[in-house]
């Protein structure tokens, strides 16, 4: 059984002590932990200056009718999800896609959420960091924790839900996507979406020398400089425009960059 002194520990030996950090996590390879996502969510927060995690809310999303072509997305006939989609709110939970800590920390009684009706992020000692965030740019989190020497933490997860490599897509100049949100009683559209992130574990070669990494059992934690991780989103994407794209056939958002 793990408990927060092997956890500590574990993050303690990956020097994170005064960097800001964004973390993506899945607990159940850890097994049982004692007191649960607490343990795991205080065991990093008291390892690093600040923790921001993507508290995104997809349930929010309308499909309009119409809207820009070449948008990675198949307008209307999606009534049935339209009349189910729920207007943002500030104590709205983490799509639970995202695993159980976003939650946590959200919940955390010193954590500040965003208020992007998709894309907010929950921190905890983040606050300059969260007030970068706007709804045309939902990425600047990321963007003012660069500026701060922020590292990336995942958490028994690989890439494909490392949310920093979009906006090292963003900078290479890709394409970004509009979306579109409940708040209140109107539809707010939402610029600068971006793309699909099921090809993104291609960049894990590229960044391995840059990347430490500890093991607990089955579990692991992996951290990375998150300036040289841009950096390298941007090389790959400049030597190949397809680079950390998806192969999946039906994939819209992938299929609208291969044809821009
Ligand atoms: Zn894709």
């Amino acid at each position: 059984m793990i408990g927060y002194d092997e956890l500590r520990s574990a993050f303690q030996e990956l020097s994170l002590a005064n960097k800001p950090v964004i973390a993506h996590a899945s607990l159940q390879p850890f097994g049982y932990i004692q007191n649960g996502a607490d343990t795991v969510l205080n065991a990093l927060v008291d390892s690093v200056k600040s923790l921001i995690m993507p508290t995104f809310t997809y349930k929010t999303m309308i499909t309009p009718e119409v809207g820009p072509p070449n948008n990675g997305i198949t307008y209307g006939g999606d009534g049935d999800l339209n009349k189910m989609a729920q207007p943002f709110t500030y104590d709205m939970p983490a799509d639970p896609m995202m695993g159980v800590l976003p939650e946590t920390l959200r919940n955390h009684p010193s954590a500040k959420r965003t208020s992007h009706p998709i894309l907010s992020f929950a921190g905890i000692g983040a606050d300059m960091i969260l007030g970068a965030q706007t709804l045309y740019e939902p990425l600047a989190p990321i963007a003012a924790l660069a500026d701060e020497d922020g590292w990336v933490v995942l958490i028994n997860v690989d890439h494909t839900v490392n949310t920093s490599i979009h906006y090292g897509e963003k900078l290479s100049g890709r394409k970004q996507f509009v979306r579109w949100a409940l708040m209140e009683n109107r539809v707010v559209e939402c610029p600068n979406f971006p793309g699909d992130s099921s090809g993104f574990e291609a960049i894990a070669a590229y960044i391995q020398p840059d990347t430490r990494r500890v093991e607990l059992g089955e579990a692991f934690i992996q951290v990375i400089p998150l300036k040289r991780l841009l950096e390298a989103v941007q090389e790959q994407i400049k030597l190949d425009p397809l680079a950390l794209l998806c192969q999946r056939e039906d994939c819209e958002r992938c299929n609208a960059l291969r044809n821009t």
